[in-house]
């Protein structure tokens, strides 16, 4: 099969195999690699290419360097009745996230609220799965997420942040949660890189060159700096990210990540900080939370152009299972070359 624009068609069964076979092949075991493989197929089923089998490449790069512990298995530790810590023993975050996901739940229906810390990981995903997982469960979620140094504070020029997401998610009765997901750069990394390899230029705003002067380049951005979104507001949200996900939960910033990473291509090192909110135990006496939000989402849904975050993926969800989806013929081959089948 030849590269440039050609496409191959999959369905979502096959994008799933494509990557636990490729993630396998690499050296993964059969728990890492289908964590991954839901995660990246899931994002593949939302209509989020850029979290999607355009990521495996990175993921096997790291196994192959040796850098990610292909076998690794979390462990969890409870260190306080509101915090719950898994080590991810340097596996992906994909698996360390399922295995903490139902020890939060739990605290935080206990305790009103709790966090989850994982550490020792390597995410470079989407940060709305998980989010989305616990607010399936009638709670209210947050998540914070570093990477490594990509992103200029305000006013700055040389890269300190990572793209930082954070995801913050509202449970539905009837309706699957509302769910934001954003990075505090003005763009994501992925989209970046996607513009570089389709040669195609990037808006303006996003980022610098090298020498802090304002480009569309995407070479020139991804040699120079991005921006956060926003100026010094995206800025400060960054910082809270690095803090949360770093500082608070004994996990490293970006500029930490990036001087201990092995550049591979794949994910960095790094933690998470996710907290959940059990809104029953948030007001006393009868709730009633969740009735008094569908008003909000009214009276936003009522002004026309306006749309709830993350319908765009539930509209993708209701369509991709059965159309499947496209990918560049070069990454198709890449995948099978990696194992993939
Ligand atoms: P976008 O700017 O595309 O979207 C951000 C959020 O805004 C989404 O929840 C989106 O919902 C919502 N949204 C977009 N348009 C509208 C609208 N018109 N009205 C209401 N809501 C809207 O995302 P980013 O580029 O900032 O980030 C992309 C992804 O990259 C995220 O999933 C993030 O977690 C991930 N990422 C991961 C990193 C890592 O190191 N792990 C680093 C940086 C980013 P919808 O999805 O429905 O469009």
């Amino acid at each position: 099969m030849s590269a440039g624009m050609e496409q191959v068609h999959l369905s979502l069964d096959k994008v799933h195999r494509l990557a636990t076979s490729a993630l396998g092949n690499q050296g993964a075991s059969a728990d890492q690699a289908r964590a991954v493989a839901d995660n990246v197929t899931g994002a593949e089923r939302d209509g989020c290419t850029s979290h999607g089998l355009f990521r495996i490449p990175g993921y096997a790069a790291s196994l192959a360097s040796g850098k990610v512990t292909g076998d690794a298995v979390p462990t969890v530790h409870d260190l306080a009745p509101g915090v719950v810590k898994v080590d991810g023993q340097n596996g992906f975050a994909a698996l360390t996230n399922e295995v903490g996901r139902d020890p939060l739940i739990d605290k935080a229906r206990s305790q009103g609220i709790a966090v989850l810390a994982t550490t020792n990981n390597y995410h470079f995903a989407a940060v709305w799965p998980e989010v989305e997982a616990i607010c399936e469960q009638g709670l209210v979620a947050m998540a914070f997420v570093s990477s490594k140094s990509f992103v200029a504070p305000a006013g700055g020029t040389k890269p300190l942040y990572g793209t930082n997401p954070m995801a913050f998610g509202w449970p539905r009765e009837g309706h699957p949660p509302v769910v934001f997901d954003q990075a505090s750069s003005a763009s994501a990394r992925g989209e970046i890189q996607i513009h570089q390899r389709d040669g195609i230029p990037i808006p303006e705003g996003w980022g610098i060159d090298p020498e802090g002067n304002p480009t569309t380049d995407p070479d020139e951005i991804l040699a120079g700096a991005q921006l956060p979104f926003g100026g010094y507001k995206g800025s400060g949200i960054a910082m809270m990210v690095e803090l949360m996900a770093g500082a608070l939960i004994g996990d490293v910033f970006s500029f930490e990540a990036t001087a201990n990473d092995v550049p591979d291509g794949g994910p960095s090192k790094g933690g998470e900080c996710i907290i959940a909110i059990d809104p029953s135990r948030c007001v006393e006496g009868a709730a009633g939370q969740l009735a008094h939000a569908e008003g909000l989402f009214r009276e936003i849904l009522s002004q026309p152009g306006t749309r709830l975050p993350a319908d765009r993926r539930y509209a993708a969800r209701e369509r991709i299972p059965a159309e499947g989806i496209h990918i560049p013929a070069a990454l198709y081959d890449t995948l099978i070359e990696l194992g993939g089948g």
